[in-house]
């Protein structure tokens, strides 16, 4: 039973988006917290990340939405082409009427960096190099044990450990595990892409005879970004380093022959980085009265949904609101899984049904293409198609009690 007066210091295991998210919400809320992170700050790591309208407003909510538009750039439509460029899909980023604004594109590691110097600025500890190695739950004082024989201990403990979180292993004994999708997404960016990439608002998937290749200008270096996915019966082990020049041969044959411009972009890509896709929508027990989890380390969404980093945002900030306004943890984390569960496993079901879909067999894709056929000259002559509405509208009043 809690018999302090307010939480006063946060102890977040993973310095990812997701802690890194609510120890920039924590210190807009007053609340001290020490973040752990296992990587070094400066580790660069990561490719491209779409942040959607619902990631922005959770910025919003705590100031943090500048920096974040000044090194990004809006996405307004996406679409879907034949090899000879002719178009075979479309939907625009947002609904261009609502107030939610479009979704952002950037640099991964950009992003990561712009949240943790405002966290910093705000007050936040990091402790970079700092691997956890044991999470004490349900004791009274929350606390992780390091690598280095060391201890953090604080009011409450959140890990923001990622999809094989280990604070998540510690809530749920015998609790799941992210389920492999047998599918991978490969990001890339090269500099100087050799030849003249869609336009920043524009992302653009080629449909190549093994693959689609979606990509667009960077609008801040004019490198060209891309990601494409694939059936990957084996998987990736976790520890498997990003071996740049492995993948550029394997995307080179996959791209061989395609009269697109992914072939040359592949050749000349500095960054390639592989990713098994995994889900994890329902994790019986999110907190003890001492500890919780959010981001990767609660639910797992696969990069169809473009919601991991965004997920990530909300929960940070919903969370840094839940411990603001009450005063005994196990309430703060009890009113979290009410703002958040049915949320959380709607959009980890949506990114599921869209890696199926990517992954249809050729009949099914060709009746696909004949419904959007049929759409284009029936109901976008009405309306365009927008993106996903409902999962981009989510607003968080920052002001009002949790
Ligand atoms: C290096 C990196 C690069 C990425 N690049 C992209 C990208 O280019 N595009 C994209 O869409 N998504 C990318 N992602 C994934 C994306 O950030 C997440 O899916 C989403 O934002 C959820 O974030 P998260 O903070 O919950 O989890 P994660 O982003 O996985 O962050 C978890 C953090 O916890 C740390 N951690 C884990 N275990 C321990 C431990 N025992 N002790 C201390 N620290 C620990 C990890 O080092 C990591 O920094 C990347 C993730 C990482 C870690």
């Amino acid at each position: 039973m809690w018999l302090g007066d307010v939480v006063e210091h946060v102890v977040v295991s993973g310095g990812g988006i997701a802690g890194t998210a609510l120890a920039l919400a924590l210190r807009t809320a007053g609340i001290a917290v020490t973040v752990v992170e296992s990587r070094p700050a400066d580790h660069g790591e990561g490719a491209v990340v779409r942040l959607n309208p619902n990631g922005m407003d959770a910025l919003r909510a705590v100031g943090a939405h500048q920096p974040v538009i000044a090194r990004s750039f809006p996405l307004v439509r996406t679409e879907r082409v034949r090899p000879d460029g002719s178009r075979l899909g479309y939907s625009l980023g947002a609904d261009p009427s609502s107030q939610r604004g479009l979704p952002r594109v950037m640099h991964w590691p950009v992003l990561s960096a712009v949240l943790r110097e405002l966290a910093i600025e705000r007050g936040a500890v990091f402790r970079h190099g700092s691997r956890v190695v044991d999470a004490e739950v349900d004791t009274p004082t929350a606390a992780v044990s390091l690598a280095d024989g060391s201890r953090v201990e604080g009011d409450v403990l959140v890990g923001a450990d990622g999809a094989n979180s280990l604070v998540r292993g510690r809530i749920n004994p015998d609790g799941p595990e992210p389920e492999r999708l047998g599918t991978r997404t490969i990001y890339g960016y090269a500099a100087e892409p050799g030849c003249e990439p869609p336009p920043p608002e524009v992302l653009r998937s080629y449909m190549g005879a093994r693959g689609f290749f979606a990509a667009t200008r960077d609008a801040h270096s004019g490198g060209c970004f891309w990601f494409t996915s694939l059936h990957a019966p084996n998987p990736r082990r976790r520890d498997d380093p990003q071996r740049t020049d492995e993948l550029r041969a394997e995307m080179s044959e996959l791209f061989a022959g395609d009269d697109t411009i992914a072939p040359e972009v592949v050749a000349r890509s500095e960054r390639i980085l592989a990713f098994d896709d995994h889900a994890l929508a329902h994790v019986p027990r999110w907190h003890t009265d001492r500890a919780i989890i959010i981001g990767d380390a609660l639910h797992v969404a696969p990069p169809a949904s473009e919601q991991g980093a965004a997920m990530a945002l909300e929960d940070g900030v919903q969370l840094a609101r839940c411990l603001r306004d009450h005063v005994d943890p196990a309430a703060a984390f009890a009113a979290f899984e009410r703002l958040r569960r049915d949320r959380v496993e709607a959009v980890v079901a949506l990114g599921r049904m869209g890696t199926s879909r990517a992954h249809q067999n050729a009949l099914a894709r060709r009746l696909r293409n004949l419904r959007t056929k049929a759409k284009r000259y029936v109901e976008w002559q009405r309306k365009p198609p927008m993106g996903r509405g409902w999962a981009y509208d989510h607003h968080i009043d920052w002001e009002s009690r949790a």
